[in-house]
């Protein structure tokens, strides 16, 4: 069986930090791992729609944000395919065949559907487009057979509703669909990396977040005025580094080679927490070696990103190319589940004979 990867995002703002640990970076990864054999990046705006239907310049304007965000980080448009949701019209006719699948009350139980109602304070009137967002998830996966799913872990609950789809669509009209698999990031951290507030995840609709496009003096301005410990007032008291954001991100992108670089006097990360949990360490100074850490991180993903700020047109002839190709995958995958389904009417000259002789025999 072919090994296939598809992961998306929605252009509802600028990549962030969030997402280079989460997704972006493992995707970067397997790309070059040359183990895949086919390689789909979904810019979802249809997706995002559903939540943001009174606001679709937004969307508009971050389509192309997004790209320069694959791009700065290493995706490869000649090993993947990067596609815009809306143009590939057989993603919204697999989600009408997939809705007849699921239950109302299944896509009313999704943990992450519950949170982001909350959130985006949807309770008494939630858009039916956004309850089943999920469906459409699922028709993005199967429409290009994809194994393997590299996101975060608020995305495991759609990757469970993809395999009950599939599941249920192979039993009802015959194994056509391939079950994928979610991978997440090895490190727990960054399945979910928490916003500067220190709540909830970084989310681009919250606007909690440290933007791979943000300036040097932005990101150096955001870490400064970080939520740390709150009980940690004076230098020599002992500070908590559980639920304090700045390990979080410590945990997330320091390498052992930072501390050499920056912060000799400690070994690694065991080292400099030790010391903040005695006592004797100050706020300053870890956020000014985070502030190391993620220039040092950021600081080439900005050069890249200046490059292709400067060619748009050829960013818009990658994602017309990738689009083209990502929709011949779904037209075939389409064909093939409406076979299955036998509303194949006018690919399937059988179809047409049988009804005649359904008439001749009575
Ligand atoms: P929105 O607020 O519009 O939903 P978002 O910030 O949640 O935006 P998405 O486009 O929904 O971003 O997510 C794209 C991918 O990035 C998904 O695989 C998701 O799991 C991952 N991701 C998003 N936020 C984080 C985070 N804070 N930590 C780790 N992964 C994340
Ligand atoms: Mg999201």
């Amino acid at each position: 069986m072919k090994k296939i990867i598809l992961t998306g995002d929605r252009p509802t703002g600028r990549l962030h930090i969030g997402h280079y640990v989460g997704s972006l970076k493992k995707r970067v990864e397997l790309q070059n791992s040359g183990n895949y054999d086919e390689i789909y990046i979904e810019i979802a705006d249809a997706q995002a729609l559903t939540d943001n239907a009174d606001n679709p310049e937004k969307i508009r304007q971050n389509v192309i944000e997004i790209v320069l965000d694959y791009l700065a980080c290493g995706i490869d448009p000649s090993k993947t395919n990067i596609f815009v949701q809306s143009a590939v019209p057989e993603l919204t006719e697999l989600t009408f065949y997939y809705l007849n699948l699921v239950t109302v009350s299944r896509l009313e139980r999704n943990p992450t559907v519950k949170d982001e109602i909350k959130l985006r304070g949807f309770q008494t009137s939630i858009p039916a487009g956004f309850l089943i967002y999920p469906v459409s998830q699922a028709a993005d996966i199967t429409a290009f057979k994809a194994t393997t799913v590299p996101v975060g872990e608020d995305q495991l609950p759609m990757i469970e509703q993809t395999k009950e789809i599939v599941k249920s669509f192979n039993n009802t009209y015959g194994n056509t669909l391939v079950k994928p698999e979610a991978l997440l990031p090895e490190n727990e951290t960054c399945s979910r990396l928490p916003g500067l507030d220190g709540n909830a995840k970084m989310s681009k609709s919250l606007g909690n977040c440290i933007y791979l496009s943000d300036s040097k003096e932005v990101i150096e301005k955001k870490i400064m005025s970080m939520f740390t410990d709150p009980t940690h007032l004076k230098i020599s008291d002992p500070g908590h580094t559980e639920n304090n954001p700045v390990f979080t991100y410590l945990d997330a992108f320091c390498k052992d080679e930072h501390f050499t670089k920056y912060l000799p006097e400690y070994k690694n990360l065991d080292e400099l927490k030790d010391h903040y949990r005695k006592g004797g360490l100050g706020d300053m100074k870890i956020k000014r070696f985070l502030n190391d850490v993620m220039q040092d991180t950021i600081g080439p993903i900005r050069e890249k990103r200046n490059y292709w700020e400067k060619h748009i047109p050829e960013v818009y002839q990658i994602i017309k190319e990738g689009t083209n190709k990502a929709r011949q995958k779904a037209i075939q995958t389409t064909n093939e589940v409406k076979a299955a389904m036998g509303i194949n009417y006018f690919e399937d000259e059988n179809w047409i004979k049988e009804q005649q002789e359904k008439f001749n025999q009575e």
